[in-house]
């Protein structure tokens, strides 16, 4: 059976009971009146981070208000469980996590390149040289060797999300490497996805929405515009805004041939399906020119606009007014 991660329950939440349990995406306005879903309960921080951006681009991409009138609609009225099921079910199919069909966030075409351990999904993790070099002294090598489909498609859009450099031709995320992201937060779950969705109307001035071929917004749904010499860049010009959220610069494969049996490293669950490999190749898209992601603050300059990174070591006090006021005398 594929790994759809419409139709799977594979994203950890809290209930406001208290429950921690894991859902399906078109589940989140399941017991509203009752018990609400009201956070992501990921066994990583970073991944909660990433599953939010998940949830909000899934929703964005597939139920866009018109307008304000409708986005002021649906925040009063959520939609039904069987609203987002029949929604979300139009787009299940660029969502196979696994599968002989295009699967989630890898590459659509078949490739040769670099074998490597499942653990550098995760970003903090050594990378070769530190392990050659014998260097990794406060993130040890072998701590994570095998990951549960969750923890495994998170980790994944993770990584295309914030994409770090990584070597030559190794592309960095649609926002740089470790892009900043701002969220208005909501009461619940739902309210925290629909605060953070636009309307349609927007889009017109992020890039050319007459690019509408599905893969377009979902990159995996069709061959990826390289960027090696004779390759290209990727602007809001050449394919839909859309793909903002699910932006993808590396070339990626995740091997589920091979699967193992036991315990997650991330998670600790228990199950006949562990991965333990992925390959990877350079020269994936190149994201260039005049994106403005929604969720990421921007510094405009003379004669461009660039995007906000935190600083190494977080954000502090004197970050709060810069974050919070928008001074356009100054950028
Ligand atoms: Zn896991």
């Amino acid at each position: 059976m594929v790994f759809n991660l419409i139709h799977e329950k594979w994203i950890w939440v809290n209930r406001q009971d208290g429950k921690r349990e894991k859902i399906a995406p078109w589940e989140i306005t399941d017991k509203l009146d009752s018990n609400p879903v009201i956070s992501l309960a990921a066994p990583r921080p970073d991944f909660n981070g990433s599953l939010i951006q998940f949830l909000i681009g899934l929703v964005q991409t597939t139920m866009s208000p018109k307008n304000e009138r409708e986005w002021r609609k649906h925040f009063i009225n959520p939609p039904t469980t069987d609203d987002l099921q029949e929604t979300f079910d139009n787009v299940s199919n660029a969502f196979n996590l696994d599968g002989e069909n295009e699967r989630f966030m890898q590459d659509y075409d078949s490739f040769e390149g670099v074998e490597n351990r499942v653990d550098l999904l995760l970003m903090e993790m050594p990378g070769e040289k530190t392990i050659k070099d014998n260097t990794d002294h406060f993130i040890k090598r072998d701590t994570v060797s095998q990951m549960c489909f969750s923890c495994c498609a998170t980790a994944l859009f993770n990584l295309q999300l914030n994409a770090p450099t990584g070597g030559q031709g190794h592309r960095t995320s649609l926002r740089g490497g470790g892009p900043l992201t701002t969220l208005v937060l909501g009461n619940n779950l739902w309210q925290t996805i629909w605060l953070n969705v636009i309307s349609e109307d927007n889009f017109e001035r992020l890039g050319n929405i007459d690019k509408n071929a599905i893969s377009d917004i979902y990159p995996w749904m069709g061959p990826t515009r390289t960027s090696e010499k004779k390759g290209m860049d990727t602007t809001p010009m050449d394919v839909n805004p859309k793909q903002m959220y699910w932006g993808m610069p590396r070339r990626i494969s995740i091997d589920f041939y091979d699967l193992k049996e036991g315990f997650c490293d991330v998670c600790g669950c228990e199950t006949d399906r562990l991965v333990s490999r992925y390959v990877t190749k350079n020269h994936g898209i190149n994201y260039e020119g005049g994106w403005c992601h929604v969720l990421s603050p921007y510094r405009e300059t003379k004669d461009s606009i660039i995007s906000l990174h935190p600083r190494p070591g977080g954000i502090t006090y004197r970050h709060w007014l810069g974050l919070i006021q928008n001074d356009p005398e100054n950028g």
